[in-house]
């Protein structure tokens, strides 16, 4: 099949967050699969700058008031299939985040930047590229999210692909004043009531919602929390209205970088079978870089997040005491909300040896956290997928995880019908407070004490495949069901 995802960001090109590993990775997935994917990116100087020979397709004079546009096709370093970029040097030759100024804010043009993406991709689904056509237009999240509105002003009934709208995160939907309509050129679909227009704004991602074949977002469970009543960020509703045409797939993880059996970053390469002695040298290796009493033994909890409220930290903050009489060392990496950065260097001042912290992002380190960690805590008020988790399956490391979006599809709580049927992988609880997350530890120190119930729990997470060839067969099946005959 011919696929062309339409997103803003792709690792290693350009990354804020986990759309750009999704990009990175599920569309080599597919080609591996047999199927011919391309991916429109924006013309951002990091993305022409890794491409080589970049020819132009189709060109605008003036792309809603910036200036000369041209869809360019070529191929970049480090990205497995060929890519589209929209050149329009007005709109993208800037330094930096893709979204915001060095001043913190956001580009006042952002409404003209993301349109005219989504405005080359409905380009390129129409035929603009005569070598090449997409069966499948897949727009990621509100900055490709006009996608299918495109295809309908511009195509007027011409045959056109089928399109699919992932949402990475609900909380951004690209929402911009109703008066700047005009220059969209989407005539009935922004005026009062129609697709793009939401209370009086203008909503990229509901024109998408409304409008794709298919919704996807990147779990089950965040699938149907945001489809209930008041969970949807203003679009629950209408995400409830799609039916079973919204669903849930969750991602996969990279399982060349996070292979506990090759992984540099660890003192002692392990796989289940030798689980024991390769965390107990990744765990000395952690209690000697966060000061830690050197206990081979002790149960250790770790933490690699961002710090915000809507991954709970404050939770674990609040249980620290008690998780600590409970006999756990913590250690954590993370950066974010200051008052929490705050909160767990107080922390580790105040259970010296037991609670260790390192604020900042390190690569390296997360990859001993994860080795040497028994357990990883997640405790998240919103969740749409979740890595952490799955790189904690992946190592051994059980996580601790609040039920909720991704966590709930991929940690299976160890009570006895589940560890009866051998599916146990880990712990979950419900309730976003302090008292349940200690509640919840101090039933799975009982657990560790108990090493042969331990170790299989350990194996069962191990075994999980969460890899992108699955994945990418999951998006091959949604896409059957819609596929047009071109
Ligand atoms: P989110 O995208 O909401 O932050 P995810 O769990 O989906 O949460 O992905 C977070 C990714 O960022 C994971 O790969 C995790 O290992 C990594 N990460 C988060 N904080 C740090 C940090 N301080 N240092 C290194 N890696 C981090």
């Amino acid at each position: 099949m011919k696929l062309l995802h339409v997103a803003s960001e792709l690792f290693p090109l350009v990354k804020t967050g986990g759309l750009a590993d999704v990009l990175g990775a599920l569309p080599g997935a597919q080609q591996d699969l047999g199927d011919e994917v391309r991916v429109l990116l924006p013309g951002y100087p990091a993305v022409l700058a890794a491409g080589r020979d970049w020819a132009p397709v189709f060109t605008d004079g003036d792309l809603f008031h910036g200036g000369p546009a041209q869809i360019l096709f070529g191929r970049a370093d480090g990205v497995p299939v060929p890519l589209y970029v929209l050149d329009c040097g007005a709109r993208f030759y800037r330094p930096g985040d893709p979204y915001r100024g060095g001043d913190g804010n956001d580009w006042p043009d952002n409404l003209e930047r993301f349109a005219a993406l989504a405005w080359a991709a409905a380009r390129i689904g129409l035929g603009a590229d005569p070598l090449w056509r997409p069966e499948i237009l897949h727009a990621h999240d509100w900055q490709a999210a006009l996608a299918p509105a495109y295809l309908e002003v511009l195509g007027r009934g011409a045959p056109r692909p089928a399109t699919v709208t992932t949402i990475h995160n609900l909380a951004y939907q690209g929402r911009f004043p109703v008066d700047r309509a005009p220059v969209l050129g989407l005539g009935g679909l922004t005026d009062s009531g129609g697709p793009a227009e939401y209370y009086g704004s203008l909503n990229f991602l509901k024109a998408g919602i409304s409008m794709a074949d298919r919704v996807t977002t990147v779990s089950r469970t965040y699938a149907a929390e945001t489809a209930s009543p008041g969970q949807g960020q203003g679009l629950d509703g209408l995400l409830a209205d799609r039916g079973p045409d919204y669903r849930g797939i969750v991602n996969g993880i990279d399982r060349d970088h996070w292979n506990p059996l090759a992984d540099p970053y660890l003192p002692q390469v392990y796989d289940a079978a030798s689980v024991g002695p390769g965390k107990r040298a990744a765990k000395a290796a952690v209690q000697a870089r966060y000061a830690l009493d050197q206990d081979p033994q002790g149960p250790l909890a770790i933490v690699v997040s961002r710090m915000t409220h809507a991954k709970g930290l404050d939770l674990i903050l609040a249980a620290m005491p008690t998780i600590v009489a409970q006999g756990w060392q913590v250690a954590v990496l993370g950066s974010g909300d200051r008052s929490m950065e705050d909160g767990f260097r107080a922390a580790a001042g105040r259970f010296p040896g037991r609670v260790g912290c390192v604020i900042g992002y390190d690569e390296g380190l997360s990859h001993l956290l994860q080795g040497g960690g028994d357990v990883i805590l997640v405790p998240s008020r919103e969740e749409p997928c979740g890595l952490t988790q799955l790189y904690g399956l992946r190592y051994g490391t059980l996580p601790v995880v609040r039920r909720t979006g991704g966590l709930a599809d991929t940690v299976v709580n160890a009570d006895p019908p589940a560890i009866a049927a051998g599916l146990a992988n880990g712990f979950s609880f419900d309730d976003a407070t302090a008292e349940a997350m200690a509640g919840t530890l101090a039933w799975v120190l009982d657990m560790y004490r108990n090493q042969g119930l331990w170790r299989g729990l350990q194996a069962t997470a191990m075994a999980a495949d969460h890899g992108w060839p699955a994945v990418a067969a999951l998006y091959s099946n949604l896409y059957a069901e819609i596929a047009p005959r071109l």
